[in-house]
């Protein structure tokens, strides 16, 4: 197990965003909490530092609840493959998925449970009697219990999920359960998701960081370098290309995309259809493909972009199923195989690569997000605060997120292919629609899905647990 060593937010640049009124009332709430609190830490434990949606979350959370003055902690666990492939069958089972073919039987409790030991002996060399520890997650999930030995306050966050239950998130639970149901708290990012049983159950939905390089402002200008000089449009010199966020260093955007696709990188005057997801069976981008390609719109392009499979440490599954998508393209006629690019974004520096994703959201004529299951749909946040039009399957998270025809389009059926053309067609031969809800998008996220909103949400949580001492 270690540490993330996260940093403290500055707060102009918050400012700047959120304006001064929004920023004082999150100064004092965090103040009574902070009070409360008296010294006592609130841990946070995940199963990476880098790549996937948690990561994503903490790193935009974190270094803001300091600068606010809350003593939040990061704890990264370990584990072996092995820990990992159950992990991940287990998270894709609670999707509502098979995954792959073994089972969650008691070898693979007795596994999981021998890595929660490990992290757990490690756990108690940080954690005080009286610290909040947040575990989030059915990785690290072994802990909640441990931190409750530990004298702490143990908070579960869940952050997957499926609407409907069905035998596979059964099967899930039935691993599960038994590690979380003694939590103090337990919190879901969407309503949908929250089992009959969960311990005092809260609803907190997640947010995006716009102060972070992937949701910072870039100009027309640096959105076209950056994607010129990693190799996603055409016409780049292979010059390095240097932002400067509003927090933070400066970063230099150098290394370039691998990039499957036929000929030479597409011009940056093609309308681009865009969704950069994890390669995963349930972001459905195969599906993307073929509604992209029978959408048929003329002179559009589809990007498909995903962190490189190399990079993303608790996914082991990532590499497969980007060769079977790069399978599917193979296959296509040579004239659809030159209309899509499938491309590994590096990840070998996280600022960077979060400056492409940004770029290419910002470049995209629309954005999809056609998952099969979601969380909660970060990918479709950070797209509709650039003001990008999207579609999106109405599943989990991205049901809360979009008001179909406001701040986005809802794809009823996420299977329905025929449906996503259409509304891939709608947004690329509609500009005023696309406009429209562009705007909408932009708006909706101000209204719900920037942190003051989310760090006021924890600090009531946090607020009445230790006020009460249990939650
Ligand atoms: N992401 C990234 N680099 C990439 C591809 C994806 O940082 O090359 C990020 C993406 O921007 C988003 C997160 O990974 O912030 C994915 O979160 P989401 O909630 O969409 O899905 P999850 O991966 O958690 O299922």
């Amino acid at each position: 197990m270690r540490e993330v060593d996260f940093g403290t937010a500055p707060l102009t640049p918050y400012r700047d965003v959120l304006g001064a009124e929004r920023l004082d009332r999150l100064r004092e709430a965090a103040e009574h909490v902070a009070v409360a609190l008296h010294g006592r830490r609130v841990w946070n434990v995940n199963s990476t530092s880098a790549g996937g949606g948690v990561a994503e979350l903490l790193h935009a959370l974190l270094p803001l609840a300091r600068a606010v003055g809350i003593d939040a902690r990061w704890l990264v666990i370990d584990g072996d493959p092995e820990f990992f492939a159950i992990a991940k069958r287990l998270c894709t089972r609670l999707y509502g998925a098979p995954g792959d073919p073994e089972p969650l039987g008691s070898e693979q409790l007795r596994h999981y449970r021998k890595v929660t030991e490990l992290n757990g002996t490690a756990l108690a060399e940080w954690v005080r009697p009286g610290d909040v520890v947040v575990v989030h997650e059915a990785q690290p999930a072994g802990l909640v219990d441990v931190a409750r030995r530990l004298g702490a306050t143990a908070v579960w966050r869940r952050h997957i999920g499926r609407d409907v239950p069905n035998e596979h998130t059964r099967d899930g639970w039935a691993f599960l359960r038994r590690f979380v149901e003694h939590a103090d708290a337990t919190v879901f990012l969407t309503e949908q998701h929250r089992p009959d049983w969960a311990p005092r159950p809260h609803i907190i939905p997640p947010s995006i960081d716009p102060c972070a390089p992937k949701n910072m402002e870039l100009t027309e200008r640096e959105v076209l370098d950056v994607l010129r000089c990693t190799g996603v449009l055409g016409g780049g010199d292979g010059e390095p290309v240097t932002v400067r966020p509003p927090v933070g260093e400066r970063i230099e955007v150098r290394r370039q995309v691998t990039a499957v696709r036929e000929g030479p990188p597409p011009p940056a005057t093609v309308p681009m259809v865009v969704q950069v997801s994890r390669w995963d069976e349930l972001k459905d981008m195969e599906g993307v493909l073929h509604a992209f390609l029978a959408a048929d719109v003329p002179g559009s392009y589809l990007t498909l972009a995903g962190a490189d499979v190399e990079g993303v440490a608790d996914d082991p599954d990532a590499a497969r199923f980007f060769d079977d998508c790069c399978r599917r393209w193979a296959a296509l006629p040579e004239e659809d195989r030159r209309r899509v690019q499938l491309l590994c974004l590096p990840m070998e520096d996280l600022r960077e690569n979060a400056v492409v994703v940004n770029a290419v959201q910002r470049h995209a004529t629309v954005v999809v997000q056609k998952s099969l299951a979601e969380g909660f749909g970060l990918t479709a946040t950070e797209a509709m605060w650039k003001g990008r039009p999207l579609v999106a399957s109405g599943v989990g998270g991205l049901r809360d997120q979009v008001v179909d025809g406001e701040s986005g389009l809802l794809l009823g059926d996420p299977h329905d292919l025929g449906a996503a053309a259409g509304l891939i067609r709608r947004l690329l031969t509609d500009p005023e629609l696309a406009r429209r809800l562009g705007e909408g998008a932009r708006r909706r996220v101000d209204e719900h899905y920037l942190p003051d909103r989310h760090l006021l949400d924890w600090a009531n949580l946090i607020g009445s647990a230790v006020a009460m001492e249990v939650v």
